[in-house]
């Protein structure tokens, strides 16, 4: 077959539903794989990962263009060099962006929002920033958080108990508006 040419669409059979089994959801099955994987990180997450278990965010600066970003990655995306020169980096950060969400990724309703924000870390290039949570904030309605909230802000991370720390981005449970830098 011609490499170029998609291959056939075949429409996939479909399982009719009456009225009362779609409200009902009585067709619905629940599929629960036994799926067994392994996943390599890499060489700059992983040492991200181990720092993060230490209690410690880690990036990388370029040689060539001076940036330092995390999370790591292994080369710079702007000048193609790699990025081996490892920084310890400070636990505090500043809010880019936030959001109040009161729905879970999966659609389930939360009675307390979480606060997704584009946290830059001290330390780092301009624009240069990863996805966490922002917490340690009272109330419930916007117009309570964003009273507490705003882009700008400086954030420190809280940690998980050290014991319970697995090298994961979760290690950080969230970061917490500060009032004063140490
Ligand atoms: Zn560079």
């Amino acid at each position: 077959m011609d490499p170029r040419q998609a291959p056939p669409y075949v429409p996939l059979r479909g399982h009719p539903l009456t009225d009362d089994e779609f409200r009902e959801r009585e067709a619905s099955t629940a599929w629960a794989p036994r799926l067994e994987y392994a996943w390599d990180a890499g060489i700059a997450i992983s040492r991200f990962l181990e720092g993060l278990g230490q209690g410690a965010i880690y990036g990388v600066r370029c040689r060539r263009c001076g940036r330092t970003v995390t999370p790591p990655r292994a080369f710079c995306e702007l000048d193609f060099k790699p990025m081996d020169e490892w920084v310890k980096l400070p636990e505090t950060g500043t809010i880019n962006t936030f959001s109040i969400c009161y729905v879970t990724w999966d659609m389930k309703p939360l009675r307390v929002p979480q606060i997704p924000a584009v946290i830059e870390i001290d330390g780092t290039s301009p624009r240069v920033g990863f996805l966490h949570l922002v917490g340690g904030v009272r109330g419930r309605t916007v117009d309570q958080i964003r009273r507490q909230v705003r882009v700008g802000m400086p954030v420190r991370a809280v940690w998980k108990p050290p014991a319970k720390r697995e090298g994961a981005i979760t290690d950080i449970l969230y970061f917490a508006p500060v009032r004063k830098r140490a």
